[in-house]
């Protein structure tokens, strides 16, 4: 209770989010962190998970399709180029990882039991989104390391969110010759790009289109067979 207020000595309570610091009002009294911090942080959850299914389709397309059956012999496709960023977010140690050690700490505090095991990043981010909406009522009262909590979600949203503005950059990504043939089975292998924001693939020279993942794996899997071909003229 604030019961003091004729002390010199007395500190009035203020936000522990970093960057704010501003003091509780009265009707604040209790909390660690002031109401716009927490709308913030709300804002921000509710954000991240969009933001993070949009990082994880550009990094599917990135890492290309995965051979059916195994990876044989042969030559690999070449592979969109990396945008390490989008990768060290998808992939384990990026969001998911940063947002199961939230919960964590959360459920430490709470007395709970640690995040159970929820499967692949894609799986778990809506997962430990759910989780930390739900319980940032109790920790803005209740949890005093809720501050740089807040603030790691705040970080969070500002990468995904710089990292999804790269992709809308104009300029595209070269990722390996047209796979299509010819009526008379001539190989068209005119360059193919594609934006990293979109499975949309078009050639400018024969007019074949990939426009759906699926149509994207087969597309990959024409140009594995293409290099396979080649690789045995070849030989
Ligand atoms: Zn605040
Ligand atoms: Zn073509």
């Amino acid at each position: 209770m604030h019961d003091n207020h004729d002390d010199a000595d007395y500190l009035w309570p203020t936000c522990v989010a970093p960057n704010c610091g501003r003091q509780l009002w009265v009707a604040e009294a209790g909390r660690y962190v002031c109401r716009p911090c927490e709308e913030r942080a709300n804002k921000h959850l509710a954000e991240l998970g969009p933001l993070f299914r949009r990082l994880n389709e550009t990094a599917t397309l990135m890492r290309g399709a995965r051979r059916p059956g195994g990876a044989t012999s042969g030559s690999r496709t070449p592979p969109i180029p990396p945008r390490l960023e989008v990768l060290a977010l998808t992939a384990a140690g990026g969001v998911a990882t940063r947002l199961r050690d939230i919960e964590d700490s959360w459920r430490t505090a709470l007395g709970w039991t640690v995040a159970p095991w929820r499967g692949s990043p894609l799986q778990a981010v809506p997962e430990h989104l759910k989780f930390l909406t739900n319980n940032l009522p109790w920790a803005v009262y209740s949890y005093e390391s809720v501050g740089q909590d807040i603030d790691e979600l705040r970080r969070l949203h500002a990468e995904c969110t710089a990292v999804a503005a790269n992709e809308h950059r104009p300029g595209r990504v070269s990722i390996g010759r047209c796979p299509n043939r010819y009526d008379d089975g001539a190989l068209c292998r005119a360059d193919l790009t594609a934006t990293a924001s979109s499975h949309r693939v078009h050639c400018g020279t024969c007019g074949a289109r990939w426009e759906t993942l699926g149509e994207w794996k087969q597309l990959r899997e024409q140009q594995d067979a293409v290099l396979r071909e080649d690789a045995g003229v070849a030989a």
